[in-house]
């Protein structure tokens, strides 16, 4: 028997102070809100504007809805940026197009390729903030993992971007915008028929920012990316990563229904406080009823929990059994990261015995935990570094 609910279960409020803390976190991510979208012309950006609001532009011109059809085909199937390239609309109205409408990339201001294929960019947006976005390869597919913030409020000890303020919320524009240029720069237009063998196959929101502060965006990005009439990638091949916002992951479970990891990182409340501070609002009994009760979780997708092995600090055996404990009843995988050190980081990786033991320990449980190989060493890899880097080079020169 499926012990979790199903997909579009109407969900009870998570506790008495859900809809208050809802309220409360939406008017935060309102206070760190994008600019608007459009260039120095005044040109309106299109991509990341949802279909009602496509149709909607196309109605304060006087076209027809069709339109709104024809352009998204255009933006998100072809990945055509220029106007005068989309065959299926006449020239007068490709030239009123070009008049108000803009389809934008993110500016590229790094890109670095691993020797392990793995590719970084630092992205650049019209007010000049930039954000990592990163490209992992494996045999037959790769991830790209997207940024949702510009820096973050929450400071997790082992995370270098923790240690970058909060500027603002990305827009949906410049969230899809990374995962479009990543495409461009591999050249994956059209959008391939079917998901099996594409190149950018999966997207994990695990880049810099923490997805749920921002969630209206990541919804209407997200939304976007699973439109079957462009890109088309099912919500099956898109993992959101959270710390732990719960008032908020009842409503991406219902809403979206993508996978979902958590970043755990500690079994106990007072070392979780510590290193993902965040704990100390929703503590970690919460946060797994949270899980618990996770939209669409099940055997065969079961939600991921992030573990940073950090030496000496959470990578104990006992560690390891009470995690086994606490995960039971749910439909769980563990990914145990290496810690990825970067200067002045308090921490030390573990050791390769204390992983294999953990490991092993989380197996016998019969809970799947790979100990997730380091990508990209050669590149700054750790998330945010690129940034810092980039920062300091502009501040010395
Ligand atoms: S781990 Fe995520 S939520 Fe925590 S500081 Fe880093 S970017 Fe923010």
């Amino acid at each position: 028997m499926n012990a979790f609910p199903p997909h579009n279960r109407v969900l009870p409020a998570a506790d008495g102070l859900t809809e208050a803390e809802r309220t409360r976190i939406l008017a935060k991510a309102a206070a760190f809100a994008p600019p608007p979208m459009q260039d120095a012309d005044g040109r309106r950006e299109l991509v990341g504007l949802s279909r009602a609001e496509l149709e909607a532009e196309m109605a304060a011109l006087g076209e027809k809805p069709f339109r709104a059809k024809q352009l998204w085909h255009w933006i998100y199937h072809q990945g055509v940026r220029d106007f005068a390239a989309m065959s299926t609309i006449a020239k007068p109205l490709q030239g009123r197009l070009a008049e108000h409408f803009v389809v934008g990339r993110p500016g590229v201001a790094t890109e670095q390729t691993s020797q392990d294929g793995t590719r970084k960019w630092l992205f650049a947006f019209r007010d000049g903030q930039q954000v990592e976005t990163v490209y992992i390869p494996e045999e037959d597919r790769g991830a790209v993992c997207i940024s949702t913030q510009v820096g973050c409020t929450l400071s997790c000890t082992f995370c270098h971007t923790g240690t970058q303020r909060l500027v603002r919320n990305l827009s949906a524009a410049e969230i899809v915008g990374q995962f479009m240029a990543a495409r461009d720069s591999y050249g994956e237009w059209p959008t391939p028929k079917g998901e099996e063998g594409r190149l950018l196959s999966n997207i994990v929101v695990m880049g810099m920012g923490e997805p749920l502060y921002n969630y209206e965006n990541v919804a209407k990005a997200l939304t976007i990316i699973m439109d079957h009439e462009g890109i088309g990638l099912s919500r099956r091949r898109i993992t959101l990563s959270t710390s732990g916002v719960v008032p908020m992951m009842d409503r991406c479970g219902a809403e979206l229904g993508v996978n979902l990891a958590v970043s755990l990182h500690a079994v106990r409340d007072d070392l979780r406080d510590e290193i993902v501070p965040l704990n100390r609002k929703y503590p970690i009994a919460e946060l797994l009823d949270a899980c618990r009760r996770y939209p669409g979780a099940s055997n065969a997708r079961r939600i991921t929990f992030e573990y940073v092995m950090l030496r000496g600090v959470n990578d104990s055996e006992p560690e390891a059994h009470e995690l086994v404990r606490l995960l039971r009843g749910i439909p769980a995988k563990v990914n145990l990261i290496p810690f990825n050190p970067w200067p002045g980081s308090p921490y030390r990786t573990s050791t390769p015995e204390a992983l294999r033991r953990f490991a092993e320990i989380m197996n016998a449980a019969g809970y799947s935990s790979p100990i997730r190989r380091p990508r990209g060493r050669d590149i700054l890899a750790a998330c945010g570094q690129l940034k810092t880097e980039s920062e300091r080079r502009r501040r010395d020169a």
